[in-house]
């Protein structure tokens, strides 16, 4: 039986990496055709450049693309949510458009689901050539902390790039959450999953959209997301400042039975203490603040993304 397999591609800003992009698939697509059928479905995550305009045209000449387009830029989380929705495929795959993921694997990861063993192929990189050091470094640390405190199993160097049965596609539209870290939810899900390691590319043309800052909020993300250690440790600090109090009491009351005399100096070691503690009581506010905050977002239950256009008749606008 031929399969349908839908790519979901988040495009923002790509109108430079688009054309090499779909040609690229296009032909990995007539090697299976004989196994499998396309459809490719492209999310315009609210570009500002022509990404909106090249979609059109694919449209017009290819009857396998498909594309929704937002009414502002939601972020790739919202896209691949948007796509992941509306794929009608057996099988499922998100791929950047800037030919980061290489569209050749796609045989073998294919080939990898029919045997039957898997549910999902990922892909991993296993350099990170290309990419500041400073970045790497960061990056490094952070799968290092989350997968210590975290439950979901979280890999190193995973790219969003996988292949899907439905079912795992199904489970993953079905965590509705607003504030969302795929990396955690694929892990989350869980399902057997067959990794497959890859060197890195570069991308074909155009901009990176990630900086530094956009990084590090999405790392946040990662944290709040899928661990509550950091309210744990909060709570542990106020245990331990609350012990060590009772033995700086239990300390002066002895001294002062002991030895009398008045203790009026220790400035400067109050002032220490005043500010430290201070600073403490701080830190744990905000890490609640974290956790309230996505909470309050999450209440609200406000749509994931808005589309804005879209040439499938039966796309689920707003979700
Ligand atoms: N992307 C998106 N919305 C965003 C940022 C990125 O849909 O707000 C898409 C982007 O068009 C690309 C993919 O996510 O297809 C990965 O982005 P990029 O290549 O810039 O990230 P990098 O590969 O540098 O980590
Ligand atoms: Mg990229």
């Amino acid at each position: 039986m031929k399969r349908l397999i839908s790519l979901v591609i988040p495009c923002y800003n790509e109108q430079e990496a688009l054309p090499y992009f779909l040609p690229e698939v296009s032909k990995v697509a007539a090697d299976m055709a004989d196994r499998a059928d396309f459809e490719f479905l492209f999310v315009d995550d609210g570009s500002s450049d022509g990404t909106l305009q090249v979609l059109r045209s694919f449209a017009q000449q290819d009857e396998r693309v498909k594309y929704l387009s937002f009414s502002r830029n939601f972020g790739k989380e919202a896209a691949m949510y948007a796509g992941f929705c509306n794929a009608k495929g057996d099988y499922v795959a998100v791929m950047d458009a800037d030919l980061q993921d290489p569209p050749a694997l796609l045989p073998q990861m294919f080939e990898l689901l029919e045997g039957g063993d898997y549910d999902s192929v990922a892909t991993r990189r296993v350099t990170r050539s290309g990419e500041p050091k400073i970045r790497s470094f960061f990056a490094r640390m952070f799968y290092k902390i989350i997968n210590r405190i975290s439950d979901a199993d979280i890999v190193d160097g995973a790219r969003d790039f996988r292949l899907m049965r439905r079912s795992m596609v199904d489970a993953i539209v079905a965590m509705s959450e607003r504030n969302r870290f795929s990396k955690g939810i694929f892990g989350w899900v869980g399902f057997r999953t067959y990794w497959l390691p890859y060197e890195n590319v570069e991308r074909v043309a155009g901009q990176t959209k990630w900086s530094f800052w956009k990084l590090f909020r999405y790392s946040i993300d990662g944290f709040v997301n899928f661990s509550q250690t950091p309210l744990n440790i909060a709570s542990w600090i106020g245990v331990l400042f609350s012990v060590l109090s009772v033995l700086v009491v239990l300390f002066i009351v002895i001294r002062k039975l002991c030895f009398g005399g008045s203790s009026v100096d220790g400035w400067a070691s109050l002032v220490c203490l005043i500010t430290f503690i201070g600073g403490v009581q701080m830190v744990c506010l905000g890490i609640i603040g974290q956790y309230l905050s996505k909470t309050y977002l999450e209440v609200k239950g406000r749509p994931h993304y808005i589309l804005r256009e879209t040439n499938a008749s039966d796309a689920d606008l707003v979700r």
